[in-house]
């Protein structure tokens, strides 16, 4: 790579990362956007898919209901039990929530976004440039469909790869733990995720999302509303109806045996937050749970096991505001740097003598 395509690549980082403040019209489109939280269906927390958790949760309060195998209580505090919900943990979360959505549109949104254009720039280099690829200018019906699965599937891999990394690279983890410090899980606990993760995984993706804009830029857009609802991919809608919010619950929920295999039941995203050692490195899956059946990290409980969330020997005071969730793993990555140019240095060399 030349100078000049260095300072290429920066001067559009520089100007995705800056432009929800380009034009008072870019600015208040951003902040639109978090006023669509509830109804935009591009978001994990619009009413279709808070609607299907509802009715997933309340099918099971039902079923345990039927075999007594509750104490009497009403849906409400099933579902939202005060220990859980008022814990300093899910307060933690719920502000940082807040601060968070706001960064999200203004500043991580338009560099993902960037880095999204920055892939399919290149994807579009090597694959039309270099490798000489057509892409399809037409498909039938059932070619979109499996395109649009392919894609998804594809880009859910590489997520549980991501995840994979953030538990295996000390550096990695720093950011992680943000995640995993959680004591109780309510479904706001997905959204305490560290920005270097996003930045982490958008970096991981950029192929793919690059792939998928050379693959369907020939495509007529009429032949691909087939695959799409209100605008979206439907394989992406038919997923935010399945109940990925009660992941992070209290709701032990699980989907059975086939589908535990498939999908990502809540016990398994739980199982993945368990302090218990049994648990470890197990249920790295996002949305399915194909690749953890498939590269044998796969961990769907028997019989019902108390799972108690959380980092073990960690002090919950380590996170216990919002600033410290952003800003320790910072602290920590270093001292992760530090401990690994130690072992790598040659031996007699030693960082001391260099301060
Ligand atoms: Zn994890
Ligand atoms: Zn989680």
């Amino acid at each position: 790579m030349t100078i000049e395509g260095v300072k290429w690549f920066f001067e559009r980082v520089a100007e995705y990362s800056f432009s929800a403040f380009a034009s008072w019209s870019s600015f208040t489109a951003a902040i639109g956007k978090i006023a669509g939280t509830l109804t935009d269906v591009e978001s994990g927390l619009a009413w279709p898919y808070l609607v299907a958790s509802l009715l997933i949760a309340g099918v099971v309060f039902v079923a345990l209901n039927r075999g007594d195998a509750l104490p009497p209580s009403s849906f409400h505090a099933f579902l939202f039990p005060r220990h859980i919900y008022h814990h300093p943990s899910a307060v933690l979360d719920y502000r940082f929530y807040l601060i968070s959505i706001v960064l999200k549109f203004l500043l991580w949104v338009p560099i993902l976004a960037g880095m999204g254009t920055l892939g399919y720039k290149v994807m579009k280099l090597v694959l039309i440039g270099y490798a000489l690829w057509e892409p399809p200018k037409t498909l039938p019906l059932a070619w979109l469909f499996v395109a649009v699965l392919g894609f998804y599937l594809l880009y859910d891999f590489v997520n549980y790869w991501a995840h994979v990394l953030f538990h295996k690279v000390p550096m990695l983890w720093s950011f992680h733990r943000v995640h995993h410090s959680a004591e109780v899980m309510t479904p706001i606990t997905a959204y305490r995720a560290h920005p270097m993760e996003f930045f982490f995984i958008a970096i991981l993706q950029a192929p793919v999302v690059g792939l998928a804009g050379v693959f369907y830029q020939n495509l007529p857009a009429h032949d691909m509303q087939a695959t799409t609802i209100f605008g979206m991919s439907i394989v992406s809608f038919v997923y935010g109806l399945s109940g990925f919010h009660l992941q992070h619950s209290h709701l032990p929920i699980s989907y059975g045996p086939l589908l535990n295999r498939i999908i990502v039941s809540p016990i398994q995203h739980q199982v993945h937050h368990s302090i218990d050692p049994r648990h470890h490195n197990k249920n790295f899956g996002v949305k399915f749970a194909v690749w953890d059946a498939l590269f044998d990290t796969l961990y769907v409980p028997k019989a019902p096991e108390t799972i108690q969330v959380g980092l073990p020997g960690v002090d919950p005071r380590e996170f216990s505001t919002v600033c410290q969730l952003y800003f320790l793993p910072f602290k920590k990555s270093v001292k992760e740097c530090i401990g690994l140019a130690r072992k790598l240095l040659p031996a007699g060399l030693s960082l001391e003598r260099y301060r």
